[in-house]
C-alpha cells in the first residue's frame, strides 16, 4: 500500500527557468534485438536485471509523475517490447487519472504479435522506427533486423487501430539519405506520419564517424521538396520537432533537428533510464538517482515526489551537442531512452 502524506506537497514540476515538465520518457530496458549503427556498438554489455527498475517501481514512478502534472508518458528503451511484462505495465500505467497520452516507441520487430495487446492495454499512439525500405540497407543499419518483419508489424499496428502511427527515420549520409523520398511516399500511401531525425552524438559507436554521416534536416527537407509540397504546420510537442503537412495527403512530415534548430527554451520533458536515473536533459549529464529513492522508500510516494521537485533545481538550460566532438555524451540512446 503506497502512503500519501499529510504534508501538502507542491504539485507541479517547474524548473528554474519557469518550464513545466509535462512529458516523461521512461526506458523500460536497455536491451534490444537490433544493433542500429547510430545507437549501439556491435558488442554491447547490458545491465544486470537487478539494476533495472521493476514493474512496481516503474508504476510507482509513473504515478508520482502524473500526480505532479505529467500528462504524457512515452515508454521506450532499448526495445521496450522485448521486456516480458511490458503489456501489463502499460495496462497499469494507462489507468492513471490525469494521464492523457500513453505512447510507445518501438523498432516494430514484435508488433505482429503485440500490436493488438498494446492497443487493448491503453496505448494510444505508437512510433515505429524505419530507416530504410531496402532489405539490404535495413540490415546494414540495424545489423540484424529483418525489414519484412517490421513492415508486417506496421500493418499489424494499422489493423489494431491506434489513434496515430508515426514512423521515425534516422538519416545518415551515404547510408540511407537517398531514401528520404521513398520513405515519405511509403508513409503517405500508408496513412502514417513520418519524422526524420538528425543523428545525435550519444555514446561511442564503432561503425562510422558521426561527423561524416551528418545529414542535416535542411538537406532532408530540400530533398523532399524536390518531390512533395510541404506546408509549415503549427503543431508542436514542445520538443525539437518541426512539422509540415504534405499537399495532397492527410499526414505530416516532421524534422527532429537537435543540431540545427535549438529547442531548449520550450523543453517540457525529462527522461528516466532503465536503471532509474532521472535525466534532466538529453544532451547533458545532470541526473538524479530515482532507483535509490524508490528502493529506500518503496511505499512512500511523497519521498519520490520530493525528489522530483528537487530535481527541477538541476534541470539545465539547454544541451550543447557538437557533432565534431566525439563523444559528447557517453550514454547510448538505448540507455537514455529515445
Ligand atoms: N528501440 C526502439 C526504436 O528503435 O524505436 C525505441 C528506442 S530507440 C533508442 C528510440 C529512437 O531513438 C529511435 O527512433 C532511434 O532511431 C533513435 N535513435 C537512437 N540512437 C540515436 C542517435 N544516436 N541519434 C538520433 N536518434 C537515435
Ligand atoms: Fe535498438 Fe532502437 Fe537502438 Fe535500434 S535504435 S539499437 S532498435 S534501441
Amino acid at each position: 500500500m503506497i502512503k500519501s502524506s499529510a504534508v501538502p506537497i507542491q504539485n507541479k514540476l517547474i524548473d528554474r527557468f519557469g518550464r513545466q515538465v509535462t512529458y516523461v520518457r521512461i526506458s523500460v530496458t536497455d536491451r534490444c534485438d537490433f544493433r542500429c549503427v547510430y545507437c549501439m556498438s556491435e558488442d554491447m554489455e547490458f545491465l544486470p536485471r537487478e539494476q533495472v527498475l521493476t514493474f512496481e517501481e516503474i508504476a510507482t514512478l509513473s504515478r508520482a509523475f502524473v500526480e505532479m502534472g505529467v500528462t504524457k508518458i512515452r515508454i521506450t528503451g532499448g526495445e521496450p517490447l522485448v521486456r516480458k511484462d511490458v503489456v501489463g505495465m502499460l495496462a497499469e500505467i494507462s489507468q492513471l487519472d490525469g494521464l492523457d497520452e500513453l505512447v510507445i516507441t518501438t523498432n516494430g520487430s514484435q508488433l505482429v504479435k503485440l500490436a493488438e495487446p498494446l492497443k487493448k492495454a491503453g496505448v494510444k499512439r505508437i512510433n515505429i522506427s524505419l530507416d530504410s525500405l531496402d532489405a539490404d540497407k535495413f540490415k546494414k543499419v540495424t545489423r540484424v533486423g529483418d525489414l519484412d518483419v517490421v513492415l508486417k508489424g506496421i500493418q499489424a499496428a494499422k489493423k489494431a487501430g491506434f489513434e496515430k502511427i508515426k514512423l521515425n527515420a534516422v538519416i545518415l549520409k551515404n547510408r540511407n539519405h537517398d531514401e528520404v523520398n521513398s520513405l515519405v511516399q511509403y508513409a503517405m500511401e500508408e496513412g502514417l506520419d513520418i519524422s526524420f531525425i538528425e543523428e545525435m552524438p550519444l555514446g561511442v559507436v564503432d561503425s562510422h564517424s558521426r561527423e561524416e554521416a551528418y545529414y542535416s534536416s535542411d538537406e532532408i527537407k530540400r530533398d523532399i521538396e524536390q518531390q512533395f509540397d510541404l506546408l509549415p504546420s503549427t503543431k508542436t510537442t514542445g520538443g525539437p520537432a518541426r512539422y509540415y503537412s504534405v499537399q495532397g495527403y492527410d499526414n505530416m512530415v516532421g524534422f527532429i533537428s537537435p543540431h540545427s534548430h535549438n529547442f531548449c527554451d520550450t523543453c517540457n520533458r525529462v527522461r528516466v533510464t532503465a536503471s532509474g536515473l532521472l535525466l534532466l536533459c538529453l544532451g547533458q549529464e545532470h541526473s538524479m538517482d530515482l532507483k535509490r529513492v524508490l528502493r529506500a522508500n518503496p511505499t512512500d510516494l511523497n519521498k519520490v515526489k520530493q525528489a522530483l521537485i528537487e530535481s527541477m533545481e538541476i534541470k539545465p538550460k539547454g544541451h550543447d551537442f557538437d557533432i565534431t566532438e566525439q563523444p559528447v555524451i557517453f550514454r547510448h540512446m538505448s540507455v537514455t531512452g529515445g
